[in-house]
């Protein structure tokens, strides 16, 4: 089965929406496998925005990814990754659609609340990045009422 990483960044922690946000990705039926809250330091966090660090965005994407506690997750299920960043919506929140999670509680790119992965490729280099310890194995008895 599909895996994705989701990241609640630390403005998501620090507004309180990690319950809100683990809350719509389990009654979308897709299963949580991972879970921390983690504060990682700046070489870790360039790790894992490597691809940008190009850009001129990249030293402040930094900084605010290493501001405070990250809720580090994986989640597991059908076509996740993909339907993963539906819920979460367009990186700018001024065009992410109402309904999504970037489109109800953020405003700004800098800080739009939430980090998911975008392709199964980056997950799975992700899940290994920031869960080097594995994540729990089980699986849900819900399966035959989400899945046919
Ligand atoms: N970002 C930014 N300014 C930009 C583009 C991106 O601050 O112009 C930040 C934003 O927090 C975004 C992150 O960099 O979520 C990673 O960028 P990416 O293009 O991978 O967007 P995502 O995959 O998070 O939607
Ligand atoms: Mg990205």
């Amino acid at each position: 089965m599909e895996q994705t990483f989701i990241m609640i960044k630390p403005d998501g922690v620090q507004r309180g929406l990690v319950g809100e946000i683990i809350s719509r990705f389990e009654k979308k039926g897709f299963t949580l496998k991972g879970l921390k809250l983690i504060t990682v330091d700046q070489p870790f966090a360039e790790k894992h925005y490597a691809d940008l660090s190009a850009k001129p965005f990249f030293r402040g994407l930094v900084e605010y990814i290493v501001s405070g506690p990250v809720c580090a997750m994986v989640w597991e299920g059908k076509n996740v990754v993909t339907t993963g960043r539906k819920i979460i919506g367009a990186t700018n929140p001024a065009e992410s659609a109402p309904g999504t999670i970037r489109g109800d509680f953020a405003i700004d790119i800098g800080r739009n609340v939430i980090h998911g992965s975008d392709a199964v490729e980056s997950a799975r280099k992700e899940i290994a990045l920031w869960f080097p310890e594995g994540i729990a194995e089980w699986q849900s008895s819900l399966h035959s009422w989400i899945y046919e």
